[in-house]
């Protein structure tokens, strides 16, 4: 006999939720069936923000963080300090860093950290971007004075901290490594506010 399956278009669904980080098929299922019995329009608003978000959210021209515009809500700011740039591997780390309230300058969005065993270098990285930013070849940012790498304290953010310093101590930028506080092969996204202010606030020249 034939088991009982989902109708088309709830497989399709479950199918598709299952694709999000985190979700597993068993998720994905309890996420349709909330979603079937939820309001239509509450439905339609979901539905139309994921599409909005996607057409509308870019990256930063400056520093590739999450943007509506050429340029994000903080390097808009005028109160925050242009000369301090903190590099981080993805826009959750800057929400996480923000969150902690203890830091007023920059920061430079990497999208990747380099992984010379998974074959990833720093071009799959915006690393020559930032080195560029640095360099002033886009001629519109204030000088950088100094730099913290915040990557996490893993092989690959080690790795990638190190590429960074030796290519800006040439430039006469001083380098510094966010550590203290933060476990080794921590993730700074899931650090809470005080580690990270204080592994922010007790970083290390590099
Ligand atoms: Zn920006």
């Amino acid at each position: 006999m034939c088991p009982v399956r989902y109708p088309s278009a709830m497989r399709r669904l479950v199918n598709e939720l299952s694709k999000l980080p985190s979700i597993g098929e068993k998720s994905a299922v309890r996420l349709a069936y909330h979603l079937i019995s939820t309001d239509e329009r509450d439905v339609g608003l979901l539905a139309s923000s994921i599409s909005g978000c996607r057409e509308s959210i870019r990256f930063c021209n400056t520093c590739y963080f999450l943007a509506e515009s050429q340029k994000c809500e903080i390097c808009s700011d005028p109160s925050r300090d242009e000369s301090k740039v903190c590099v981080v591997e993805k826009p959750a780390d800057v929400i996480a860093i923000e969150r902690s309230g203890g830091y007023d300058g920059v920061y430079h969005v990497l999208h990747g950290l380099w992984s010379p065993l998974r074959g990833v270098g720093p071009s799959n990285t915006k690393v020559q971007e930032l080195l560029e930013r640095a360099s002033l070849k886009h001629g519109t940012d204030s000088p950088i004075s100094e730099v913290v790498v915040a990557t996490g304290t893993t092989v690959e953010g080690d790795a990638t901290a190190l590429y960074i310093a030796t290519a800006l101590s040439e430039m006469g930028i001083e380098t510094f490594r966010i550590a203290q506080g933060l476990p080794k092969g921590g993730e700074l996204e899931f650090a809470d506010d005080v580690t990270l202010t204080h592994a922010i606030q007790g970083r290390r020249r590099l």
